[in-house]
């Protein structure tokens, strides 16, 4: 049995499946045979057809005495109507449209059907069952698939259905005994795992819960155990890397944080000097610097970048949006200035430089390329064909979870440096989202951690209040009272969402199309009826003005210099906002349907407020109080949230492989503190003493099958 032949020689599948399948992205037997159960339904226990009780789901077992067919013409419906007898009685079973059912049960066939008794007025059948017809008893042993016993069931997934799943594996499983194990004998032996065959057996068709489990369990640790060992080769590798080392120069970082208007917290400082201690190194620095919203993680990139361009090397500040580009690019200006530092800006359709001022894409591209731009700050166009350095040391990722996968693995892999051929630059990323310490270890594995984990003194805790519909006016009057005090306010709106069923939404006489892309138009739509109704009717005598995506990035940064500038009283948004934006008069975020919102989002959205001298006041507009919503009152810190987060919506949902892009059992596995740090200590092992694994080929063969089919950092 090969693993890696391709569906595509499956003959017992059509290619209308295999193009289901591949949809799914099952492409091989592989991907078959780990395409797991979701969960299973207990039919293992059969009850006398005598016993049966009115709304209990039961299986049963025994011969067809009768079948018909019947056609109801005006409701285009066919029913199957069939009696089973057993020794202690007969049953009658129903099925709506299958009309096949009729040719599969013949008189006197042995059946096996699980499902739930009803009673329509007096009339008892069983609804629907689950079906199977069984072998000849007479063999001992019925083969039970779809009926019997723990019966699997998939992932729901349009076109393949749990028992078309049951259908095709099943018969697969017999040959498993000849795949060797994937993993090393003594790691199984000490932790008392299931040998591979008899997982794969048991994880689809188990023989009871314990096996069930105990197969789950092995395949989360298979899972976990490849993540550790990809990423953490990955870490020897880049050990073996060079890298330009960096002097630290003591006396123009001292000089620096003096020329600032504040001065630094220890936090700030401790995370500041191993960044720099790191780039002393002749090997590649790959750092996360963790720190919650406002906590002052620009800074200390700019410390890192100035030290660098003072020895001669360039830095690269990549940023998730242009608006946030612009923002870093205005305040770097404003503070290495001093230091006579050349800072370029190189979005889409903006390109600056601190030299020449407005300029092209071109010319930034040359002046990356001859040197003369010190620090280059951009979005993805950074990482775009023609975009050169003379002499990159140094890549910055802002908001690095705000990547796409497949943009930090780009980065990752320092396409930047690799298409140049120079030696690789430190990397640092930073971001605000606190990261658990089991996904720290794993997805995380070849990164150290800095971590920011005190806010600048002098903050004042945000006042953070749920607003129902009866409070609305209040809270309208209240942010008035602000803006008359001088200061400014955010209102975010979430996209318009359909009430299921629904064909068209309508709000304030503005038809919304529920089949459009929701991130998109529908988003857009939301903030302009937002907009006319704040600045015609709520707030006519101060001055609104609104921002989303779609709009052009020349009136984006017009709207954001004008924030700045504090000519705008109330901005409405999308969640645009939600990043890294700096206004220190603002006071005041509105959340428009808060409980559309994450909590990790709405976390952003406070942060963004809160950033100067006055109190500032996070205002949740909802329908109605939510669990998270109450969350948002209590913690204040993003920690706190995430793990109030993990326990409302599970490790499931919050680590969601479509994020990490790895297996879904592994994610799930993490909050499993215990068997994380085993996985990580087997994968340890392994490497101490064959670093390479030039001893261990299947296991390198797997890694790197692992590695195309996930997307690490
Ligand atoms: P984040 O960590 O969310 O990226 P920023 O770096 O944008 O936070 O900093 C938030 C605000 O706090 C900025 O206005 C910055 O100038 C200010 N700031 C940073 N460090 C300090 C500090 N030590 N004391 C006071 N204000 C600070
Ligand atoms: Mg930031």
């Amino acid at each position: 049995m090969d693993l890696e032949v391709s569906i595509e020689k499956f003959t017992r599948i059509s290619s209308a499946y295999k193009t289901r399948l591949k949809n799914l992205g099952i492409l091989t037997m592989r991907d078959l045979l780990y395409h797991f159960p979701s969960r299973y339904q207990d039919f293992s226990s059969r009850t006398n057809i005598a016993d049966l009780e009115v709304d209990k789901t039961a299986c049963i077992q025994g011969a067809v005495e009768s079948i018909k067919i019947i056609k109801i013409w005006k409701r285009h419906m066919i029913i199957i109507e069939a009696f089973v007898k057993d020794d202690t009685g007969k049953v009658k079973a129903v099925w709506f449209n299958q009309p096949y059912l009729a040719s599969t049960f013949k008189k006197g066939a042995i059946v096996c059907l699980a499902g739930k008794l009803v009673d329509k007025k007096g009339a008892k059948y069983l609804s629907n069952p689950m079906y199977e017809k069984l072998r000849d008893q007479s063999d001992g042993e019925d083969d039970h698939t779809h009926t019997g016993r723990l019966v699997p069931i998939y992932p729901e997934t349009a076109g393949v259905t749990s028992r078309w799943l049951r259908y095709i594996i099943k018969p697969l499983l017999k040959n498993c005994g000849e795949v060797a194990d994937p993993l090393p004998e003594n790691i199984l032996a000490s932790y008392e795992f299931i040998p591979w065959a008899q997982a794969v057996q048991q994880i689809h068709f188990p023989d009871s819960d314990k096996m069930a489990s105990a197969a789950r369990k092995r395949f989360a640790f298979e899972e976990l155990f490849f993540i550790q060992l990809a990423v953490l080769r990955q870490r020897v590798r880049l050990r073996r890397e060079k890298s330009l080392p960096v002097p630290l120069d003591a006396n123009l970082i001292k000089k620096f944080v003096k020329s600032l208007p504040f001065k630094l917290t220890p936090a700030q400082r401790k995370t500041a000097y191993q960044i720099l201690k790191d780039m002393e190194k002749p090997r590649p620095m790959n750092r996360l610097l963790q720190g919650d919203v406002g906590s002052g993680k620009t800074v200390v990139a700019m410390i890192a970048a100035l030290n660098a361009a003072k020895a001669g090397l360039q830095t690269a500040i990549m940023v998730p949006t242009e608006i946030l580009a612009q923002q870093h690019y205005a305040s770097f200006t404003k503070t290495l200035a001093p230091f006579g530092i050349e800072i370029g800006l190189l979005c889409a359709k903006h390109c600056a430089s601190s030299g020449y001022g407005a300029t092209n894409k071109k010319t930034m591209a040359e002046f990356a390329k001859n040197g003369e731009t010190q620090i280059l700050i951009g979005t993805n166009a950074l990482i775009q064909k023609g975009i050169e350095f003379k002499k990159l040391g140094l890549v910055v990722l802002d908001e690095q979870h705000r990547f796409g996968i497949d943009q930090r693995a780009s980065l990752s892999k320092n396409n930047l440096a690799i298409r140049q051929n120079t030696p690789w630059p430190h990397l640092l990323s930073m971001t605000a989202t606190p990261i658990p310490r089991t996904l720290a270890l794993t997805v995380y594995g070849d990164l150290d951690l800095a971590l920011i984990d005190q806010m600048p003194s002098g903050r004042k805790k945000i006042e953070t209040k749920i607003i129902l519909p009866n409070e609305r006016t209040n809270a309208y009057e209240f942010i008035r009272k602000e803006i008359k005090n001088g200061r400014q306010a955010f209102v975010v709106c979430p996209r318009i969402d359909p009430e299921e069923g629904q064909t068209e939404i309508k709000r304030d006489g503005i038809l919304f199309d529920p089949k459009a892309d929701w991130s998109g138009a529908n988003a857009v739509k939301a903030v302009k009826v937002e907009y006319e109704k704040l600045s015609k009717e709520i707030f006519p005598e101060m001055r609104v003005e609104m921002m989303h995506g779609r709009m052009k990035a020349a009136e984006k940064k017009e709207i954001m210099t004008k924030m700045k500038a504090g000519e705008i009283d109330v901005l409405v948004s999308t969640s645009v906002i939600e990043v890294g934006i700096d206004i220190p008069n603002a006071s005041i975020m509105a959340i428009e349907g808060s409980h559309k919102f994450g909590l990790a989002q709405l976390h952003q959205f406070r942060g963004r407020v809160g950033r100067g001298e006055h109190q500032s006041y996070c205002l949740l507009f909802s329908d109605y109080p939510t669990r998270r919503l109450s969350a948002m009152l209590k913690f204040n810190s993003g920690f706190e949230l995430a793990e109030k987060d993990l326990e409302i919506r599970g490790p499931g949902e919050v680590f969601g492989s479509a994020q990490w892009g790895a297996p879904d059992l592994a994610m799930s596995s993490l909050a499993d503190v215990f068997l994380v740090e085993k996985s990580r200590a087997a994968a340890k092992g392994i490497l101490q003493n064959d670093p390479d694994l030039s001893r261990h080929p299947q296991l390198a063969a797997r890694i790197t099958h692992f590695r195309e089919h996930t997307h690490l950092e």
